[in-house]
């Protein structure tokens, strides 16, 4: 469905752009103009004006670099509640994925896994501090180091740690 506040149903566009076979278009409620056609005529001047736009992106960029971090900082602070609440829950949601993911990576890739025995693995921690896989997580979710859940340390560590394996023993990929 769509965005009843911004768009309504309404005669088909030149170019026939048909809105989920309803024989009509989707137009915009601002300006009565088709949705589609105007995301192509945005495509369309964007191509032909790819340079002039992006320098004057890194233009503007530069100019308001002061204010651009602090909005940054501020929508970081207001949003990161909600933002750890969706890691939380994408991770909960999808726990028995991974896990099932990593059984079939097992049973397809026996010997790799052999690797991973008790020696071998105290051997590979020793450089894997805590703050080392934080910061590895901090990149990847935007989490702050102390909102980063414990179990997420922990199987960020084993995927590291099996990956260094590998590597070590030469396997690639
Ligand atoms: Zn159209």
């Amino acid at each position: 469905m769509f965005d009843e506040s911004k768009y309504y149903l309404g005669k088909l566009c030149v170019r026939g752009h048909d809105y989920a076979g309803t024989g009509m278009s989707l137009r915009k409620v601002r300006d009565n103009e088709c949705g589609k056609c105007c995301c192509a005529r945005a495509k369309i001047y964007y191509e032909k004006h790819r340079e002039k736009i992006s320098a004057k992106k890194s233009a503007f960029c530069k100019k308001h670099r002061a204010r651009l971090n602090e909005y940054a900082r501020e929508y970081y602070r207001d949003h990161h509640g909600e933002r750890l609440k969706y890691v939380n829950n994408y991770r909960a949601k999808h726990l028995e994925e991974y896990r099932a993911s990593a059984q079939r990576c097992r049973e397809r890739y026996p010997e790799r896994y052999k690797i991973l025995n008790k020696k071998n693995s105290k051997k590979a921690c020793v450089t894997l501090s805590g703050n080392y896989v934080k910061g590895i997580l901090n990149r990847i979710t935007g989490l702050r180091f102390e909102d980063i859940p414990p179990e997420l340390i922990e199987f960020k560590r084993a995927h590291l740690k099996l990956t260094r394996l590998l590597r070590k023993e030469g396997y690639n990929g």
